[in-house]
């Protein structure tokens, strides 16, 4: 262990801890997390070895001392499902829809995904990381410590790969958290049009798959089960494959029809299925038998004024549930969990303890990272936020406003709002 290991900090002047507990939090125990007043924090070797009450504390000496000023004290965010690695921009489809223009109108004209693609496919690797270390750094400052980030905008196996290596760089170069998922099959590009199982091959491949392993490209391996992308047996298939190699698979499921995919991929051990806004009962009882944990992302929601996922009905059965950004430039440009949250408390009525949990401790078992961050617990990572309220309920409040004064992770304070 070298010094830096050993370095051991006081975080103290804590109006309010928020004790997460380590996820996932199940059902009614979301709203309910432990409050601790006047209390403090020691991290050592970045990791929390003491929390409570600031007179319980144990005596240092300490190598810093960082002052919460009385403020609110939570666990780092997690985005658990983000698109945020991309090239290009599409302020001006946002705009055509406003004024009336219908998905396949965009599409015909060049837009949609496929506007994104070309500019991915014509982008290098350093002009990906370079167009997405500022919505990274942005999301920083909106609180979160760990996120995952999916391919799926290249649609070749270059391209893909070339998608992966800029989230491994940006993984270098940033103090948080990045998780990468490999999305090969986001949607069939223009060169397979209606041969959807050729294409399938193609970003399947055994070179392909063994390549993502070997260099430790992805973790998660995802797919846009929907009519006009992929059906449910050609997403099982692909899940499949890419579980062969070691890749843990997750789905984009039932989110403008409902196919059944979700239980597909309950089937299969998905660590996650996402956005759910057409679920029905019997998949939400399938759920409720498995370890699969359901991610909603009420920014889609919100940017695309469409339907929204039963939240409360999937809470109220016992689910753990998650929430991400699901930041991309297409449905939903929005980079601030704070803000999803606000958007999850007014549209799909969670508490704000709610959407807390959601975007930590179950986010932390979406990503299968729950036993090291999303918590406060001993022996975890110290990834934490200062908050300049006095609880919770004031930051989902307040729509829009940015409280974080602190970023901390593993102990260090990345970020320093004053
Ligand atoms: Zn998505």
């Amino acid at each position: 262990m070298n010094e830096s290991n050993r370095r051991k900090s006081l975080i103290h002047n804590i109006a309010q801890l928020v004790v997460v507990p380590m996820g996932p939090v199940r059902g009614v125990e979301m709203k309910s997390p432990e409050l601790i007043a006047d209390a403090a924090i020691v991290v050592e070797g970045g990791r929390i070895n003491y929390f409570g009450k600031r007179k319980d504390a144990p005596s240092g000496p300490f190598d810093e001392a960082i002052d919460a000023c009385g403020g609110t004290v939570v666990p780092g965010l997690i985005d658990c499902h983000t698109h945020a690695v991309f090239a290009g921009s599409r302020e001006d489809e946002f705009v055509r829809k406003i004024e009336g223009a219908n998905y396949i109108e965009i599409l015909e004209s060049g837009g949609g995904i496929r506007n994104t693609m070309r500019a991915v496919r014509a982008a290098t690797v350093d002009q990906l990381v370079a167009a997405s270390r500022p919505r990274l750094q942005r999301m920083i400052e909106w609180g979160a410590t760990t996120v995952e980030i999916k391919s799926g905008y290249g649609l070749s196996p270059d391209d893909e790969l070339k998608m992966l290596r800029a989230v491994h760089v940006l993984a270098t170069e940033l103090p948080i958290d990045l998780v990468p998922t490999y999305l090969g099959a986001h949607t069939v590009p223009p060169e397979f049009e209606n041969r959807a199982e050729e294409y399938l091959d193609s970003i399947t491949s055994e070179s392909l798959l063994a390549q993502l392993r070997d260099e430790k490209l992805a973790e998660f391996a995802d797919v846009f089960c929907e009519r006009g992308a992929f059906t449910v047996e050609q997403s099982q298939r692909f899940l499949e494959k890419c579980r062969g190699f070691g890749l843990i698979p997750k789905i984009h499921s039932e989110q403008i029809t409902f196919t059944g995919a979700t239980r597909m991929a309950v089937g299969l051990g998905a660590a996650s299925a996402d956005h759910l806004e057409y679920v029905d009962d019997a998949t939400i009882a399938a759920l409720l038998d498995s370890n699969t944990i359901p991610v909603v992302l009420p920014g889609c929601s919100f940017f695309l004024h469409s339907e929204t996922a039963p939240a409360r009905k999937m809470i109220a059965s016992g689910l753990p549930l998650a929430l991400a950004t699901d930041c991309n430039p297409g449905s939903c440009m929005i980079e601030s969990l704070p803000l999803v949250m606000s958007i999850a408390a007014t549209m799909l009525r969670m508490t704000p303890m709610e959407c807390l949990v959601a975007c930590t401790a179950n986010a932390a078992a979406v990503l299968r990272r729950a036993d090291q961050v999303g918590s406060i617990a001993v022996g975890h990572r110290a990834d934490l936020l200062v908050l300049d309220i006095p609880n919770v309920n004031a930051w989902v409040y307040r729509v829009g406003v940015n409280p974080v004064a602190k970023v901390i992770k593993d102990g260090k304070v990345i970020l320093n709002r004053g």
